[in-house]
């Protein structure tokens, strides 16, 4: 199974100094001949998410070295060009070096009001223009509370359905072609950026609900590889890693220092 491990820088750096320093960092790093036998020797694919505005500076440099890159969100309205002030196409950020994107992240949902018939024309957008996704799902401290963090998942991922559903072609091929463009980063809400965390026993134990029901959906989606995320860092990731349940990780506070970044990916 590839695991992976993805740093989204959300909306940091503040500066394209800083965003300099920290690709630095990565560089030297993963440049080091420990880190380069492990980067050929291991599965593990590393990636990053800058913002926007930064994608183009962040892949050129990164064009060379084992990193690849992901835009945060893309347009929903147009995989191409058009009249939306304010959005960046799949294209767009795909021409900036984006092989990948990250949709449906719970900040996009809490701010920006993302909905499922939103993620559903992201997704589309995506597959137009060849990117991968690593689509977000993840319940509330409520929901959890109130245990229907089952139930939850169950309407997040409903949109990888309703996807296969729309695509003319509902062949295997089809659903092939979005097994090899899909990750799965379940990521509770209530442990993103605080510090908590849930036992691997739990995440465990939803990564594996999170399986079977994508591939209830499609067989070929039985194979994707399902990341936590949600206060990952260097001292919790070997927790993680050692769940043949979780394929990675999805890390935000902790990828804005190469450290403690490249310790995470040193887990998985
Ligand atoms: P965190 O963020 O690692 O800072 O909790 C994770 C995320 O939002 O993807």
């Amino acid at each position: 199974m590839q695991t992976w491990v993805i740093g989204n820088w959300k909306q940091n750096p503040a500066t394209n100094h800083d965003v300099t320093m920290l690709v630095d960092s990565l560089l030297q790093a993963t440049n080091k001949d420990n880190v380069t036998k492990n980067a050929a020797t291991a599965v593990c694919q590393l990636m990053v998410a800058p913002s926007c505005i930064h994608l183009a500076s962040v892949s050129a440099r990164l064009q060379d070295s084992s990193l690849l890159c992901a835009a945060q969100d893309i347009s929903a309205h147009s995989h191409s060009t058009g009249a939306y002030t304010g959005d960046c196409s799949a294209q767009q950020v795909a021409d900036a070096g984006a092989s990948w994107t990250i949709l449906g992240h719970s900040e996009r949902r809490q701010y920006h009001k993302e909905c499922n018939d939103i993620l559903v024309q992201k997704m589309s957008n995506a597959l137009a223009q060849g990117l991968g996704i690593v689509l977000c799902v993840g319940e509330t401290q409520a929901q959890y509370d109130a245990k229907q963090t089952l139930s939850v998942l169950d309407a997040q991922l409903s949109v990888i359905k309703e996807l296969l559903n729309q695509q003319s072609n509902q062949s295997p091929e089809c659903a092939q072609k979005l097994a090899d463009h899909l990750i799965i980063a379940y990521e509770p809400v209530w442990a993103i950026g605080t510090g908590k965390v849930p036992t691997v026993t739990e995440v465990s134990a939803t990564h594996e609900y999170i399986k079977q029901t994508v591939a209830s959906f499609a067989a070929p989606l039985a194979n994707i590889s399902v990341l936590y995320g949600g206060s990952v860092n260097a001292v919790n990731a070997d927790n993680f890693a050692a769940s043949p349940m979780i394929n990675g990780a999805l890390v935000g506070g902790a990828a804005l220092k190469a450290d403690s970044f490249l310790a995470i990916a040193d887990a998985f």
